[in-house]
Formats: C-alpha cells, structure tokens, sequence
C-alpha cells in the first residue's frame, strides 16, 4: 500500500504539472504509465471528473466516492475497495493521493486527486512478503537445526557425560558396585569415566573382599560362639550329672552331701536343729524281678515326684541310689514334727502306683536322724539314719524309727553291714576269684572254684565268711548267687572259647538259695542265656543243705544231675552224715574239710580219717578233692593215698579272672615242655 502511494504521489506531483500544460498530454501520460505500470490510473478535479485515465476511456466521467472526497477535503491519502475506473462492475483495491496546488506549501488547496488501482501491485508485493517469509522461515528453521545440533553436540559431549557419571556415582554410592560408565569420548570427561570404572571395580573387588572378610569372620564368630555355647552345655550338663540322679532328676548323693554339710555348718553356728530322714521302699527287689526292670525304674520315679509334691520346697530330697531316698529337713523343731513328716511320706508312697499293666502297693521303711542329738558330722548323720531305717524294718516294715543310741554295737555293724551290702550289688562292688584245683593223675590244672569278692568302697577287701551270713539272713544271697553263677558261666564259656577247655567251674550254694522256690528255674535261665555247658559246672553244697529236706533235696539233685551239672559236697567231715546217707544222692565229688588237711603232718587222728573217707569215697567211686592244701606233705600224702584233686595254696590262692587265665596258660606250656622232655629222655 505504501509503495502505491509512492507511485500515486509521484504521479500527483507530475500530474499537477501536466494538469497546467493541457489535458491531450496529462492524458498522454496518464496512458503512457499506466502501460509502464501496468495499472489502472485515473486522474480527477475537486468535483471528480476524470481528467484522465489509462485507457482514456472514462476521461469526463465523474469518478468519485466517499474516500476520494475525504482525500479532497483534508488532502490525505487513502486506500479503498472501490469500482474499477476502467471496469466499473469489478471491484479492485485503490489508492487516492491528493493532488496540491502548491506541493511544497504546507496546507496548500486541494485541487484534485490521483486515483491508482493496486491490486496487481499488492498482489505482486503479497507474494514478494510471502516469498520473503517462506525463506526467512527456512532460514529460521536452519537456524533451529542449527542450534539443535550444537544443543544435541553439547549434550552429547558434556551433559550426558556429566548425568552419566552422576547416575553412576549414586549407584555406587548405594552400593552397586558393578555400574560402569560407556561415556564414548575421548574428551577430559571421558578419561574421568575410565578413571571411574577403574575406581568401581576397585572399589568392587575391595567391597567383596570386605563382604568375604566380614563373612569368614561372621562364620568364625558363629563357630566360637556355638563352641562357647556348646562349652557352656557341656559344663552345664556335666555340672547337673555330677549332682543330679539321671532316673529321678532328684538330687544325688554328692548333693546332698553339699547341702547336709551347709546344714551342719549352719546349726553348729546358730544352734539349730535339723533331721535327716532315710526312705528305703520295702520289697523293691520283689518288683524288679518280677515286674522288669522297667516297671521298677517308673515306680522310682513316681517314688521321687511323690516325695517331692510331699514336702516342702525347703526340704532336700535326694535319691542315694536303687530304692534309697533321703530328706533333709532344715529347721527341725521338736520330735513330733519330725514324726509328721515321716507319716507324710508313708502315707504318700503306700498310696497304689500305676505302672503299665498293674496296680502296685508298695510300703517304705523310714529311718531318722537328728543333728546334734545323732550325729554332728554327714557321715555319722547318713549312718545312723540308715540304721534307724532298719530299725524300722526290723519292726514290720511300712513305718518310721528314730535313730536309737540303745542298740548294740553289734547289731548297728550288722546293719550298717546289711544296708551297705545292699548297695553292693548296684555298685559292682562284687567280683569273683577263681582258685585253680590240680589234678594229682595229670599234673594239670583240673578246673577252679568260684570265690565271692566284696570290694567295699571304704572297708576294702570284705572277706566271705564275714558278709555271706548277713546276705544268708536277708535273703540278699539269692540275688546275688545268681550273679555270681551267670558271672562264672560266662566267664568259663569266655575261656572255652578262647581256649582254655576242659576246666570245670565250681560254684558254691547257699542254703536259702538251695531252698528257694525258683532255685532250678534260674539255674536253667543262667544256662540257657550264657550257652554254659552243664558238664563243666559243679555245683558245691553242704551235708545240711540236703539233710535239711531230703526228699526236696534228692528231687532237685537228680534233676541237676539229669540236666549234666555236676554236684559236689563242700566241707565233707564237718557235718553229721554218714557216706552211707549220702549215698542216696546224686553225688559226684567229694570235697575233704580243710580241717582235716591243717594238721594231716602232725595230727595222727587226723590222717587216720582223711584215711578213711578217701578209701570210703573210692569205694562209692567219688571223685575226692582236698580243701586247703598248703604244704607239699600235705599233698604228697593225700597224693598217695588216691585223693584225685588238690586245692589250696600251695598250687595257687584265689585269683582273679585274668591271673587265673594266665596262670592255667603257663602251666599248660611248662607242663607241654616237661612232658616233650620226658619222651625224650625215654627214646
Ligand atoms: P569254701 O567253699 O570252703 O571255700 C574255700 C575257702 O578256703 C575259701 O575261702 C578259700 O580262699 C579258702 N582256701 C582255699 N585254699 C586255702 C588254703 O590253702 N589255706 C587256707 N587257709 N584257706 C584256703 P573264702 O574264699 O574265704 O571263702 C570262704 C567261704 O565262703 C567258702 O568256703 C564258701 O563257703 C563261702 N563262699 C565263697 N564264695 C561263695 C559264693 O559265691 N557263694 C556262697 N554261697 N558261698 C561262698
Ligand atoms: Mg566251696
Ligand atoms: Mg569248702
């Protein structure tokens, strides 16, 4: 539009100067720019009539509208949509510029206008702008990609770089140490991301080596802490065995003892007074054996929780050992509360127990103590206890005694004996000898005798004839001969085995064991379960044993006999029985009283009846044994006179299994070389 305006006003100024020298040539011109133009332009006076125009055609005409006459009454240019001059029914945009008198004088009059067609014109320009801004837009978008690549460059080159190593240095920073870095440039940054990754596999390899580490100590720190654990079990538990009762989980004896000693410690200071009480179950062994040994360890244990929901957290009840319990009351008042306790304790245990299978009553005998009145060390306290236990026994069973300074001395060693035997069994403090008998025809050992043993923990040594009696009278005998015969049959079938055949074991018999009712059952058990060989067993028993009943004794005898057992008479000479009575028994050996033998040498009376009962047995074809042989003319002379077997001191003394064994080995090798050297010497 400006440039129309332009040409418009160029046309006005040299129009107003043509308009002076004529219309033919205003006209003239008008046409002549039109063509160079290529434009519709028209030329009009102040009343808008064409002076002139481009083709001539409208000159004369009026031409006007509201904005050319505007543009003549303030001489101001203007565009309009208006009639084209040169084609009224078409309608093109148009320029009107007014045509000064005086161009150069300000405010000059209006005296006509220029009218100038521009479409051509503005079309032409629109597509000139519109071209322009197609290539200033490429350009911009040049611009853009431009920039883009040099943003993108930059990114790739720094940014991403720098946000990689960021990323990287986080996960490291949370510990994961296998993120690397791929910066892909060779730039500062990316030998900062070499020297990255080399620092994280460092840092990697350091990481696991401390995980390693940390882990092998944790692993150690487990072991020594199981071990410490298992140390501390191990104590614990060797701690509670040594003072406890592992069938009960009563206190032990050695508990027990910690615990009287605090007590004795603590009355003789403060004066006090306190009982020891002594349990022992009555017929306990009856249960045993006839129930198993099962049912006896269940009612031990019902035995122990009973004492102890019986009596008070402040008593100490302990079991010494088989059906041996004991309490101890601190704090004793007088007698009478003494007495209630043990009436407690009566009454709890003859309450009936269940063991599988049965009802069961079982009564107890319960002995008493008092400190300082019976005793004022442990052991005196346990020891009188125990005796007044047995005092209770003594009168009936199932009840409670105080220990009695009244008794005889005699009677409390024999019952401190008794209890002490008792516990013998239990303990293992039996063991058996054997005493090797000489066959006079041979020269060889011919078999031994059986010789209890009792290996008392205090009194050493105890001697047969001193505890055989006692366990005589209490019957504790039967137990334990059957110990001692199972104990020799294994042992003689140990030695067959091992080589040592043909040796005969002897075994003494008591008569309660002789006398009792299961006395063949358990003979026959004892032969089944060691596989002993009947033949190789002698059983040794006294005139009495068969006088006592005969005709019990004549049945038992034969049915040992027909079993293979050997049956020999001990002590021959002592007792009252002719050989005549014996006669009617089974016998096979005869073993000569060695008091007959003592004095063989010196006493006449003496050799007259060895004498006699040597040629007495050989008549009844009685194998014949001399008891107590200690001298060599004691031998030479039973020798002689056709005694079959030897034994005493001067072959050997009682042994024990294993001098026994090799005894009989040394004999048999000497007399082997003797005999060798004797067929020698005769060839
Ligand atoms: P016994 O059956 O007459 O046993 C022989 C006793 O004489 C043994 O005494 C033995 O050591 C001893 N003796 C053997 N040779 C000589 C010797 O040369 N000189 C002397 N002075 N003594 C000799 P021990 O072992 O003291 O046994 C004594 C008694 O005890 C036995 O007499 C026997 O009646 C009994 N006895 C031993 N063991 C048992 C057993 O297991 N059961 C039974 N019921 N009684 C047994
Ligand atoms: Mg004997
Ligand atoms: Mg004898």
């Amino acid at each position: 539009m400006l440039e129309a305006k332009h040409v418009a006003t160029a046309l006005a100024h040299t129009g107003r100067d043509l308009s002076g020298t004529g219309a033919p040539l205003l006209q003239q011109y008008i046409a002549k720019m039109g063509v160079m133009f290529d434009r519709d332009i028209l030329i009009v006076d102040r009343h808008g009539v064409v002076m002139a125009d481009t083709n001539g055609a409208a000159v004369g005409s009026t031409y006007t509208n509201p904005d050319i006459e505007m543009t003549m009454l303030d001489g101001t240019a203007r565009v309009f949509i208006g009639p084209d001059p040169s084609e009224p029914r078409a309608t093109s945009k148009q320029v009107v510029v007014p045509l000064q008198d005086n161009p150069s004088e300000h405010g000059s009059p209006t005296v006509g206008a220029i009218v100038l067609e521009y479409s051509g014109l503005y079309d032409a320009l629109m597509q000139e702008a519109k071209r322009s801004s197609y290539v200033t837009g490429f350009v911009a978008a040049v611009m853009v990609l431009l920039g883009c690549t040099v943003a993108i460059r930059t990114t790739r080159s720094i940014v991403w770089p720098l946000e990689e190593l960021q990323t990287a240095v986080t996960a490291i920073a949370a510990e994961n140490y296998g993120r690397r870095v791929n910066l892909q440039t060779k730039n500062e940054l990316g030998r900062l991301g070499t020297a990255f990754n080399k620092m994280a596999e460092d840092l990697g390899r350091g990481r696991a080596a401390l995980i390693d580490h940390v882990a092998d100590l944790a692993q150690a720190n487990v072991l020594l802490e199981d071990g410490m654990k298992r140390q501390k079990e191990d104590a614990d538990r060797i701690q509670y065995l040594a003072y406890h009762d592992n069938l009960t989980s009563l206190p032990n004896r050695a508990m027990f003892g910690v615990a009287l000693s605090q007590s004795l410690n603590y009355g003789k200071r403060y004066e006090g007074r306190f009982a020891v009480f002594f349990i022992d179950l009555d017929r306990f062994k009856q249960v045993n054996d006839t129930l198993g040994h099962e049912a006896g360890d269940l009612l031990l244990k019902e035995v122990a929780l009973r004492l102890r929901q019986t009596l008070r957290a402040s008593d100490t009840v302990a079991r010494l050992g088989g059906d041996e319990f004991v309490v101890l009351m601190p704090d004793l008042k007088d007698d009478t509360h003494a007495e209630t306790v043990a009436r407690k304790i009566l009454g709890a245990i003859s309450r009936p127990f269940s063991v599988p299978g049965q009802e069961l009553r079982v009564t107890c005998s319960v002995g008493i103590s008092r400190f300082p009145n019976d005793g004022t060390d442990e052991q005196t306290l346990m020891k009188n206890a125990d005796i007044a236990m047995y005092q209770a026994k003594e009168s009936g069973k199932n009840g409670s005694a105080f220990y009695s300074a009244e008794r005889n001395v005699n009677s409390f060693e024999r019952l401190a004996l008794e209890s002490s035997l008792r516990r013998a069994v239990e303990r293992d403090e039996l063991l058996l000898h054997y005493q090797p008998k000489k066959d006079f025809h041979s020269g060889e050992t011919a078999g031994m005798e059986v010789l209890l043993r009792w290996q008392h923990p205090d009194l050493g040594m105890v001697a047969p004839t001193q505890f055989i009696p006692v366990a005589e009278e209490t019957g504790l005998i039967v137990p334990i001969g059957k110990w001692v015969l199972r104990t020799a049959c294994r042992q003689t079938m140990a030695w067959k085995t091992a080589g040592l055949d043909g040796l005969v074991v002897a075994v003494n018999l008591s008569p309660r064991q002789f006398s009792d009712e299961n006395f063949l059952e358990d003979v026959l058990a004892i032969l089944s379960e060691t596989g002993m060989d009947p033949r190789l067993l002698e059983l040794e028993i006294t005139e009495s044993m068969i006088m006592h009943d005969v005709e019990r004794g004549r049945v038992l005898l034969h049915t040992l006999k027909d079993m293979g057992i050997r049956i020999a008479i001990d002590d021959f000479g002592t007792g009252y029985s002719s050989l005549a009575t014996l006669k009617q028994f089974p016998i096979d050996t005869l073993k000569i009283d060695r008091s007959f033998i003592r004095d063989l040498e010196t006493d006449a009376e003496d050799r007259g009846l060895t004498e006699a009962i040597i040629s007495m047995a050989k008549t009844l074809r009685l194998h014949l044994v001399a008891e107590g042989v200690e001298t060599v003319g004691q031998s030479d002379f039973l020798r002689t006179r056709g005694c079959d077997e030897l034994q005493g001191f001067l072959f050997s003394k009682p042994v024990p299994a294993a001098e026994f064994e090799s005894f009989v080995k040394i004999r048999r090798t000497m007399l082997g070389h003797t005999i060798s050297a004797l067929a020698l010497q005769n060839a």
